[in-house]
């Protein structure tokens, strides 16, 4: 079988995702197309050497008989409103992160997908794919050093354009972290603080960098996360989580060492998309495998998406009120119990 896809935003990330779909990926193939550079999103599958239609409308797309299932690559705001028009054409759709810019919003498509009666949306949340994060859970969950009782995570970019603001280092880059540490610790988040170390020179005048935000977990888990967008250096995920009996570490990336010129070196990764290169084609791979079975067993789902709004717009709020903020999560409903 052959999944029909429909791209929404042929950019920077739709484009790297048309690319696997249609020549890494087994099972699936890219027929459709919208953006709303028309121009600009033929020469993509152009360059990328497929016969997609375009669509000027994102609706006509989502509802066209040829047509499976719906990619959401388009800018944050507008994923909303595709996920719940693809929910109501009754397709499944991978929709990129942010699922949606609010938590009431992903909540209207948790509520959405419910009513429907069956799983049909997965959220472009790629690092619990990732094999040195499965590495490190695998670690936790064979009790290799007790109960975790605190982790040290950094999220460090070398640097960002003008228009990134201090709220972004929530909503676009720690987003990622709420995810992935609810997942690695299979726990809920109960409170957030955020802390504003000396501020680099290298941050534009309106952006607060570094960052460190605070979180506290349900089981009483303290993680401590720095946030470094303008580090200079290289992009830079760590991850050490303290347990009862030792610490367990995310594994680097594999870099040859090399001993030369008096020096012992290893090259730190700089582009953010080589260092999780694998981990988007085996969540988009889980995702056309999901639609294959019927059975959205694998990857983020809406809720996941509506937990780590919950957990960003506490920690927004403590961006800008100084307090700790109360992350108020309620139970998950037994349609996403694993
Ligand atoms: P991008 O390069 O700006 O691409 C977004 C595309 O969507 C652009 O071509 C844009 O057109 C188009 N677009 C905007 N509004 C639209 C609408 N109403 N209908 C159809 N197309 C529309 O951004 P990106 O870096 O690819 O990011 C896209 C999404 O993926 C974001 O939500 C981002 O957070 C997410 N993302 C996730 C990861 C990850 O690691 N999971 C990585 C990167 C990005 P214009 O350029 O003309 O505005």
């Amino acid at each position: 079988m052959t999944v029909r896809i429909g791209v929404i935003g042929t950019g920077a990330i739709g484009q790297e995702h048309i690319q696997r779909l249609s020549k890494k990926l087994v099972g699936s193939q890219v027929v459709a197309i919208n953006d709303i550079n028309e121009t600009a999103a033929k020469t993509a599958v152009n360059r990328i050497g497929i016969d997609a239609q375009f669509y000027a409308n994102a609706h006509d797309l989502i509802k066209a008989s040829d047509v499976d299932a719906i990619v959401v690559t388009s800018w944050g705001p507008t994923h909303e409103e595709f996920v719940l028009a693809s929910i109501a054409a009754g397709k499944p759709v991978f929709c990129e992160k942010p699922l949606a810019v609010t938590a009431a919003g992903c909540k209207k498509i948790v509520d959405a997908e419910i009513k429907h009666g069956k799983r049909l949306v997965q959220v472009g949340f790629m690092r619990p794919f990732d094999s040195t994060y499965r590495q490190l859970k695998s670690a936790l969950d064979n009790d290799e050093i007790g109960q975790p009782l605190l982790l040290n995570c950094k999220h460090f970019n070398p640097e960002v354009g003008d228009s990134y603001t201090t709220d972004m280092a929530i909503v676009d880059t720690l987003i990622h972290e709420l995810d992935v540490l609810r997942w690695l610790l299979d726990d809920d988040y109960t409170s957030a603080r955020v802390i504003y170390p000396r501020k680099t020179s290298k941050a534009s005048s309106h952006l607060m960098d570094p960052q460190i935000v605070i979180l506290e977990t349900k089981k009483g888990i303290v993680i401590n996360t720095e946030i470094f967008v303008n580090c200079q250096y290289g992009y830079d995920i760590q991850c050490e989580v303290v347990g009862e009996t030792g610490i367990a570490s995310l594994p680097e990336p594999t870099q040859v060492p090399f001993r030369k010129g008096g020096n012992l070196q290893r090259a730190i990764l700089v582009d953010w998309k080589k260092r999780f290169i694998d981990a988007y084609d085996v969540e988009l791979q889980a995702f056309i495998n999901n639609i294959v079975t019927g059975n959205f067993t694998e990857g983020a789902s809406a809720w996941d998406g509506y937990a780590a709004a919950v957990a960003a717009d506490a920690c927004v709020k403590a961006q800008q009120t100084g307090n700790v903020e109360a992350i108020v999560m309620p139970a998950t409903p037994s349609f996403y119990k694993k």
